[in-house]
């Protein structure tokens, strides 16, 4: 076998045993595996990846740096560029977030006003120039840190009623929901805790924004767990691609 093959070979494996955790955790929720999107997240690793996912029935990616994100889907041959949605679900400023409004489909890291200003002008531009032909989908990033708990980046929970009826008053963008990722430090419990405030702050943001049905959180350490909880939306990395480059 040759290199590609080979790491086709070793993805879809790795693909395969995820898909059978998502499986395996939905029959233990009682929920259907329909329900669950999987962002599978190629921060670090190259565009051919993202060639070997669309090939194998994934049709949604995530990056958080925009400087790698814009390069390599920039890559992309336009068929597998079509066949993805785009997730940016890193730390973003806002003088980026022009870039990112040209290549995203969806940002899941908003956390505050500014940025949705930045964002909204941004893809005002971006549909002027035919650089983009739809709206941004948006979800509001929650930081689910409590006490001692290291919180790892987002919008206070209350503040999220502001932020959203920001986004909701932002002419091209669109509010689809909450994301998160799990203190750090935390055992089952605690993760499990952490996953059932989301859907907490979930389910008082449909209150006011019923479109606003996205919950994103689970990643490759906590998938089950957020799938009991409720999650809409895995962003799972390692777990299918390796380890990264820096934790080798
Ligand atoms: C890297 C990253 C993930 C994926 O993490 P894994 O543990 O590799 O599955 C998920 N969400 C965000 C925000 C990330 O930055």
């Amino acid at each position: 076998m040759d290199a590609t093959s080979e790491r086709h070979t070793e993805i879809a494996e790795r693909l395969r045993v995820v898909r059978e955790r998502i499986e395996h955790a939905c029959t233990g929720a009682g929920r259907e595996t329909g329900e669950i999107g999987l962002v599978v997240v190629t921060k670090f690793f190259p565009a051919s990846d993202i060639e070997h996912l669309v090939d194998l029935g994934v049709t949604d990616i995530g990056e958080n740096k925009d400087q790698e994100a814009g390069a390599k889907v920039a890559e992309l041959g336009a068929d597998v560029r079509a066949a993805v949605t785009v997730h940016f679900i890193g730390q973003l400023q806002t003088n980026k977030a022009n870039r990112v409004t040209r290549y995203a489909d969806v940002v899941q890291s908003v956390d505050r006003a500014r940025l949705v200003t930045a964002l909204d002008r941004g893809v005002g531009t971006a549909l002027g120039s035919g650089a983009r032909h739809t709206p941004l989908e948006v979800t509001l990033q929650v930081d689910l840190g409590e006490g001692e708990d290291q919180g790892r980046g987002g919008a206070l929970p209350d503040d999220l009623p502001a932020l959203a009826e920001e986004v909701a008053g932002a002419e091209h963008l669109r509010l689809r929901g909450l994301m998160a990722v799990a203190p750090f430090g935390l055992d089952e419990a605690g993760t499990r805790a952490a996953f059932d405030r989301l859907a907490a702050l979930g389910e008082r943001l449909r209150a006011d924004h019923p479109g606003a049905s996205w919950l994103s959180a689970g990643m490759s350490g906590d998938l089950e767990l957020a799938i009991a909880a409720g999650t809409t939306h895995l962003r799972v990395g390692s777990a299918i691609l390796g380890s990264r480059p820096q934790q080798r």
